[in-house]
């Protein structure tokens, strides 16, 4: 937490709107669609019911597809589910690690052929990292589908000049505990197409008619943020700028500190480019360290009380999701195997960090191959 998080909900309690609706609910919103550079915002419960409420504006029903990048937290594909859609999975490329844009085009020509009605593209920003969204927007449009982004790991990132969360016809942000900024839990909706932040105000307020007693004529659902929560967000998003440059300045250490052990890389940013940098991230060679280094890794690091993980677990992977058609291309299962995710806390001390790589450096000298 910042310094005024408690300030306004404080004000929250003091003025009695312990609500889903209030000033800090207004002011977080307005906040969010300036930083933007959008119409406007709708904050929710979780990034997941944004996602939820993206996919039924863009009208996806039982039996639609939906395309969505595979590497990525399952909160990405679930929402398609609801609806009663089917998630296809489409694999990274290595530059971002994000949708393929000639995988996406391969997996639109073929539903296209089939008679498949694909009705949105679900493109992650994942680790904060953008993805390729001219090549992504462009193929979509030629095909007439409508993107999604799912920024929640990407508030304050930046692409040729556009933040990422403002290129797709809707976009979603988290700001659950993990995510650079929090509202304890919560998330939003954000777009210029009024239609849609129309649709997600009313829809995520039980459906309730602006009559004086309780008509409904849609199915509606209870994923408003509450003033409380949004109080956080308030000062959360004073205090953006500085975890950015907080998370930006660890990877850097890391990169600068790291480089030189043979076998090791992290993702840079292609020409463009500008990730938060929400978690840094490391790639360990195949052919430099030993058999299950990730893990490995992981294990002999926790013994020092630090905490690490692998990157996600690609979708076209999980057992839920079995059943379900994927286009790959083999980057996912490749990072998925040699990657892993670093401590990048915001509040983590120049010190601790210095430590962190001391402990990374040990560990890594023991897996090195013979
Ligand atoms: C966290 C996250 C979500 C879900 O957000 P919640 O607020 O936790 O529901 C969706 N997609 C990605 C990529 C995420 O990292």
């Amino acid at each position: 937490m910042g310094e005024q998080e408690k300030k306004y909900v404080e004000e929250a309690f003091q003025t009695n709107w312990v609500a889903p609706l209030g000033p800090n609910v207004d002011i977080f919103e307005k906040q969010l669609s300036e930083y933007l550079g959008l119409k406007g915002a709708v904050s929710l419960s979780s990034g997941t019911a944004a996602l939820h409420l993206a996919l039924l504006a863009l009208d996806v029903q039982k039996d639609d597809v939906v395309l969505c990048q595979s590497f990525t937290f399952a909160a990405s594909a679930f929402p398609i589910t609801y609806c009663g859609a089917e998630p296809v999975f489409i694999d990274s490329e290595m530059d971002t690690w994000n949708m393929d844009p000639e995988l996406l085009r391969m997996a639109l020509q073929e539903m296209k052929d089939k008679g498949k009605k694909v009705k949105a593209i679900i493109v992650v920003h994942l680790y904060g990292m953008p993805a390729k969204m001219d090549e992504i927007l462009d193929i979509a449009s030629a095909y007439g589908v409508p993107v999604i982004e799912d920024a929640a790991e990407a508030l304050g990132s930046r692409y040729n000049d556009r933040n990422c969360g403002a290129m797709g016809k809707i976009s979603i942000l988290s700001f659950n505990g993990n995510k650079i900024i929090t509202t304890s839990g919560g998330g939003a909706l954000v777009s210029n197409d009024e239609g849609s932040l129309k649709f997600a105000r009313h829809i995520s307020a039980q459906a309730k008619e602006p009559v004086p007693y309780y008509l409904h004529h849609q199915i509606g659902y209870n994923y408003r943020m509450s003033n409380i929560c949004a109080g956080i967000g308030r000062g959360q998003m004073e205090v953006l700028a500085d975890r950015i440059e907080v998370r930006r300045s660890h990877f850097e250490t890391y990169k600068n500190k790291l480089s030189d052990i043979k076998g090791i890389s992290f993702l840079e940013e292609p020409v463009g480019f500008f990730s938060n940098r929400w978690l840094t991230t490391m790639i360990l060679d195949e052919e430099v360290f030993v058999n299950d280094a990730v893990e490995a890794m992981r294990q002999a690091l926790e013994t020092k009380n630090i905490e690490t993980r692998a990157l996600w677990k690609p979708l076209h992977q999980q057992p839920v999701f079995d059943s379900c058609r994927s286009f790959l291309n083999g980057a996912s299962d490749k990072l998925y195997k040699t990657g892993i995710c670093l401590p990048s806390g915001s509040n983590m001390s120049k010190e601790t960090l210095e430590m962190v790589i001391d402990e990374i450096k040990q560990v890594l000298s023991n897996l090195t191959k013979a």
